[in-house]
């Protein structure tokens, strides 16, 4: 008689016993869950996080991914404190500057590290060598050391979250293999394992580089790939008391350090990299039973890490080989965990740790626990969400593209404005050509190339900003700038994802997830955010009535999965059936003619009436330019009057040729997305993913006036009418008098001798001439005229809180 040895149901079921399964077990727990069990198909630890070498360093680029790190040295601290301890050792990092890029890269972040509170200081080469007294100084322009980085015992943390786990009720099965996941209604509604199916509301995906394939048991994709990831540990070689060492991490020469026992383990990331299990043409398939093993050793590809490390620290040269690890690791296409609910409700992710899911996996096992229990996530965590990924990663060719770029590219300066460089083009608009034609430099968002600027177009370097800014900068941006303020500007936005809502209760629904009144009649058109159940701003767009029981929406480009994904999610959750919701993306074209000869040009093409009375602003109608069907909306992003016109995408070359002769005579330019960002920096509009997200509020944003309190309800209603109540900080628009001195991310602020903030983005205004930059300051200290301290690089420059928006305060341009 078959025996059935796991329960036959349960609340939240976690899929894999490595440090992201225990550690998202852990964190359920302590929020008081207590019907949960994990399962793993072999033993704890068998998976990626046995081999893993347990290097654990706070400081990222992300500012969120610090926050979630500081969480794991916190948690291991205290583990550490346990019955069942991970062998945890506060030893310090050190960090190698081998270039004076990196030594720029170290400065900035000792300058954010301070937002955090995070020990980080700069110390000499000298200082790095008394630390560390086997590393040689050649090639170091200078360091930086953290005192409470350190190492853990990889498969120790996972069985000390697991026993931390257990005592507070979650059940653990090992050898017991996930072989088929149910849905209901399109949420997750049993699991079957080899040792019977067990019912289920919740099921997270902690399968780490088996994650894609326990996903597609739910048809969900989720770009991982496997990748050979391989480090050595040297013979015991150093007096048994000699002082502990540091961590060592030169980046320059793509090498790290850790001391193991009296001897030293290095590792680090190859130029050549290499996928296993999965390649160009083919989906991962790792074998069934894959656990507790490592891949043959690849010497060939280790030779020039080998080689770098001997030059560092001479005595690897010398010291014998104890073991070589040559294991596969999950990595995702941009180097970032990959976590979150997926389209398929109550099916959680957590997986794609890069090699850092050491460091990582107490603050995933926080933020995933929190999202598991919420309904949503308590950080800003876009950066790591599984929507992020748009349908372009269903390819395992642009998959293992984009992560064998990311991979080999690892330690690498990431300069702002940089572009990805594998498997392009994907997605083009009808103009692609026309642009490579006139010199159009293209960047790429969510695949979809998209112009830049135009190198064409010749302004003043003289402008070119200081430090890293002034890396991917051209001056033609002011041009395109100059041209849409003062004559016209035409934009290509195709790649703006577009959908169609519709059905009978299509306003009813829309109006309870948007914050402001979206049902204002046909033609009408809105600003709106669709706010979580505590006010943050989980997306922001346009809305127009395009008949009585029809809608189309605009958002972002990157933002399709993201957004539309909420509101499949709302639409489910809150049941609003017979409401359809379609992704019109490729369909379209569009197309923004901005400025204030904007309307001449676009009324000698039409016989529509253009006039400000016939056509107001926030307006949208079909109507015939040449012989072309468009509907024009009459809206801005860039603080101009000006249209957006929508079109199929066949029609789309014929219309943008149109265009581009009609404004010849007004000075019409075609122009790029840059140029929009410095436009909208200046107006002050909000940018999802830059100023506002999940996170922020609508009033502390400045948003206040897109929520219509009115409405009888909405979702996140109530959170808003607090947040309106107890408005803590606020995002001011800070300018610097040298238009060179360009903040563009993550600096501190200082006012008198206190850390008050950090910048959320920055950029330059070329209208106003002037460096711009948006942070949340506390309450009190955001009076217009107050000075700022903002450091860059290490040197403290001075600004000043101005009244917003910076440009055209009574919006007379725009509604002309
Ligand atoms: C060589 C190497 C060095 C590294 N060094 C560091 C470092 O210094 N610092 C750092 O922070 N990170 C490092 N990492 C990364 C880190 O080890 C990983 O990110 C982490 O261990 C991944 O943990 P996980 O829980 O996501 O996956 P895993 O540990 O792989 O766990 C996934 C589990 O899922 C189970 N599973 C799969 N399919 C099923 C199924 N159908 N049913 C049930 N169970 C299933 C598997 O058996 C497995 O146990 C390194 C990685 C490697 C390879």
């Amino acid at each position: 008689m078959a025996v059935s040895a796991v329960p036959t149901r349960a609340k939240i079921i976690i899929i894999g016993g490595g440090v992201g399964g225990t550690s998202v077990a852990y964190h359920l727990a302590e929020l008081g869950e207590k019907d949960v069990i994990l399962l793993d198909r072999n033993e704890l630890t068998s998976g990626s996080t046995f081999h893993s070498a347990g290097l654990v360093g706070q400081l990222r680029a992300d500012p969120t991914l610090t926050l979630m790190n500081m969480h794991s040295v916190d948690l291991y601290r205290k583990l550490q404190q346990t019955e069942t301890p991970p062998s945890w050792r506060e030893c310090g990092s050190i960090k190698l500057a081998s270039t004076p890029e990196r030594m720029q890269e170290i400065r900035r972040q000792i300058g954010w590290a301070k937002t955090f509170g995070l020990d980080l200081k700069e110390i000499s080469p000298k200082e790095a060598q008394d630390l560390f007294p086997l590393i040689d100084l050649e090639g170091v322009v200078g360091a930086c050391y953290m005192a409470s980085d350190g190492q853990v015992d990889p498969s120790q943390l996972a069985m000390a979250l697991a026993a931390g786990a257990r005592r507070q009720g979650v059940q653990i099965f090992t050898h017991t293999r996930v072989l088929e996941i149910k849905t209901t209604n399109g949420r997750v509604s049993s699991v079957v394992t080899d040792k019977g199916e067990i019912e289920c509301e919740i099921v997270v995906n902690c399968g780490g580089m088996y994650a894609p394939q326990i996903a597609r048991m739910v048809n969900v994709r989720v770009p991982i790939v496997p990748m050979s990831h391989q480090y050595l540990i040297t013979e015991n070689f150093m007096p048994q008391d000699a002082p502990f060492l540091p961590s060592l991490r030169d980046p320059d020469n793509l090498i790290y350090f850790r001391q193991e026992v009296s001897g030293l383990l290095m590792g680090g990331y190859e130029r050549t990299s290499k996928a296993w299990s999965a390649d160009y043409n083919t989906i991962d398939d790792i074998p069934a039973n894959f656990n507790n093993s490592l891949l043959a050793e690849d010497w060939d590809r280790f030779s020039d890490i080998a080689e770098a490390s001997q030059k560092r620290v001479p005595k690897m040269a010398e010291v014998g080989i104890k073991s070589f690890i040559n294991g596969p690791e999950g990595f995702t296409p941009d180097n970032e965990f990959c976590l979150g609910e997926t389209s398929v409700g109550g099916f959680f992710v957590a997986a794609g740790f890069c090699a850092h899911g050491i460091a990582g996996a107490g603050g995933i096992g926080k933020v995933v626990a929190e999202w598991v229990v919420a309904g949503e996530p308590t950080m800003d965590l876009w950066h790591m969400d599984i929507k992020r990924f748009g349908a372009s990663y269903e390819s395992p060719d642009f998959t293992l593209k984009r992560i064998t770029e990311n991979y080999e590219q690892y330690y690498d300066i990431h300069y702002p404005s940089e572009e990805r460089k594998s498997a392009r083009p994907k997605f083009v608009s009808p103009v692609y050509e026309w642009h490579k034609a006139q010199g159009a430099v293209f960047g790429e968002k969510s695949s979809w190339e998209r112009v830049n600027f135009y190198a064409t177009n010749i302004g003043n370097d003289a402008l070119r900003p200081k430090d890293w800014l002034g890396n991917h900068w051209s001056n033609a941006v002011q041009v395109e700038h100059n041209a849409t303020r003062n004559n016209a500007g035409l934009f290509d936005e195709s790649s703006f994802a577009k959908a169609r809502i519709s059905g009978a209760r299509a306003g009813e629904f829309l109006n309870y997830v948007c914050a402001n009144n979206v049902v204002k009649g046909v033609g009408k058109t809105t600003y709106t955010q669709a706010l979580n159940s505590k006010a943050g701003i989980e997306s922001d767009y346009t809305v127009t009535q395009t008949a009585d029981n029809e809608f189309f929406i605009v958002t972002g480009t990157a933002f399709s999965v993201h957004d539309f994904g909420w509101l499949e999610k709302m639409r489910r959750e809150h049941s609003f059936d017979g409401v359809e919701i379609t992704n019109i993306t490729k369909d379209l074209a569009c197309f923004a003619l901005m400025g204030p000869k904007s309307r001449t040009i676009l009324q000698s093409l039409t016989d529509a009436d253009l006039s400000h009375a016939a056509f107001p602003f926030m307006n949208s109608k079909e109507i015939t330019v040449g012989d072309i069907k468009v509907r024009a909306t009459r809206l801005t992003y860039v603080g101009e009057l000006g249209w957006e016109l929508y079109l199929p995408v066949a029609d789309g070359l014929a219309l943008w040729e149109k265009i581009m002769a009609a404004g010849k005579s007004q000075g019409i330019k075609a122009c790029g997305y840059r140029a929009i960002e410095s436009l909208r920096l200046e107006k002050g509009y909000r940018a999802w993913a830059g100023e506002i997200n999940t996170e922020t509020n609508p009033y502390e944003a400045g948003l206040g006036f897109a929520v219509s309190l009115k409405k009888e309800n909405f979702h996140g209603k109530a959170a808003a009418v607090a947040a309106q109540a107890n408005l803590t900080r606020k995002l001011v628009a800070i300018t610097f008098d040298d238009i060179t001195c360009v903040p563009f991310g993550s600096e501190p602020i200082r006012i008198g001798e206190k850390i008050v903030g950090r910048i959320k983005s920055g950029g330059q205004g070329y209208t106003i001439k002037k460096a711009i930059a948006y942070a949340y300051l506390p309450i009190a200290k955001t009076e217009v005229g107050t000075k700022v301290d903002v450091e860059f690089f290490g040197t403290w420059r001075s600004g000043v809180i101005c009244a917003e928006p910076l440009f055209d305060p009574s919006n007379e341009r725009i509604r002309l």
